[in-house]
């Protein structure tokens, strides 16, 4: 197997990269009765990886062609997106700009000290500004010189971002290498579901609520999907109404929480499978399927895929023994 790192900015390279993805099968006791298989998408590329890359893609061959400098987003300081773009600027040639949320800490997390390394420059903004991200002025008001700029949502999580995605879920179909009843996803935004739902049509699509949303997952997610349907860029081939499965019963107290039992199955994961997870999205994904499992929930026999979404760069976040 070839596995190409993306060293050039243009599809064909990373629609490669995406293809030589791994299908792992799980070995584990976690998972009775239940054949569980991981695509390691966090190995797409050491820096640019897991579902940031693909909502990255779509968004960084559109700022080439408009010849953009610089491209600005924003984030937490632990951001597996904020992480991913400053990686994709240094790389392929673009200033990057962050947004922080939140006052400048006297230490800069571990996230933060490799976006600084990649050449990202910071602006912190107060908690109150910051929930002013999506609307037209908040760029003005910050006063961000935005000549010759691309602005990513946080999470990158615009059209061209769920077009990524969607490109994802038919990869998947197209190099999956058994029968699948079941593909699993962590949903922050909802966006990486949305975009696999819409793509994927031989098996269910589930996500994983890891933190306490209300109802906007699952709105989200069926915006994308509805988004993408109705788009010429990604031509349905099928027209059948499709919904969203949405589990959020398993966010382990709220995002970023990480409750002993939590911490206990992913060493536990990890040791047996040799799969390292994030404590924020992919431990709980893991965590969620493991619990089924065990209470019975699936049918005896049936085989899952879940997506390794990355954001590995996120486990220096939190102190994990051994
Ligand atoms: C951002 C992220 C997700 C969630 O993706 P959404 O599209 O926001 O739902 C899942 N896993 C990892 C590792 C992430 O970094």
């Amino acid at each position: 197997m070839t596995v190409s790192y993306l060293t050039t900015l243009d599809l064909d390279t990373f629609t490669e990269a995406a293809h030589a993805i791994p299908y792992q099968k799980v070995r584990s006791n976690l998972f009775p009765g239940v054949e569980v298989w991981i695509r390691r998408d966090d190995l797409l590329d050491p820096l640019i990886s897991g579902n940031k890359a693909y909502k990255l893609i779509f968004n960084l061959i559109k700022a080439r062609e408009l010849g953009v400098e610089t491209l600005i987003t924003c984030g937490g300081a632990w951001s597996n997106h904020l992480h991913a773009t400053a990686a994709a600027g240094a790389r392929f040639g673009f200033r990057t700009n962050g947004i922080i949320r939140g006052e400048l800490r006297p230490e800069l997390s571990a996230m933060l000290l490799d976006a600084e390394r990649l050449g990202m420059e910071f602006k912190f903004v107060t908690r109150e500004l910051y929930r002013q991200r999506n609307q037209q002025e908040f760029l003005n008001h910050l006063g961000v010189e935005q000549h010759n700029c691309l602005y990513l949502p946080e999470g990158g999580a615009n059209f061209a971002g769920a077009r990524g995605v969607f490109l994802l879920g038919k990869i998947i179909e197209a190099t999956k290498p058994i029968r699948f009843d079941q593909l699993w996803v962590a949903c922050g935004t909802g966006l990486t579901l949305g975009g696999l739902r819409a793509a994927v049509n031989s098996f269910q699509v589930c996500g994983v609520e890891v933190l306490k949303a209300g109802g906007s997952i699952r709105r989200d997610a069926q915006r994308w999907l509805s988004a993408l349907s109705t788009s010429e860029a990604c031509r349905c081939d099928q027209a059948v109404a499709k919904d969203v499965d949405l589990m959020n019963e398993y966010h382990c107290g709220g995002y970023g929480k990480y409750p002993s039992q939590l911490q206990a199955f992913q060493q536990a994961f990890e040791c047996q499978s040799g799969i390292p997870l994030d404590p924020i999205y992919t431990a709980k994904l893991l965590y969620a399927i493991h619990l089924k499992a065990n209470a019975g929930h699936f049918e005896c026999g049936t085989k899952i895929l879940a997506l390794h979404s990355g954001g590995l760069q996120g486990r220096r976040g939190l102190q994990l023994d051994g």
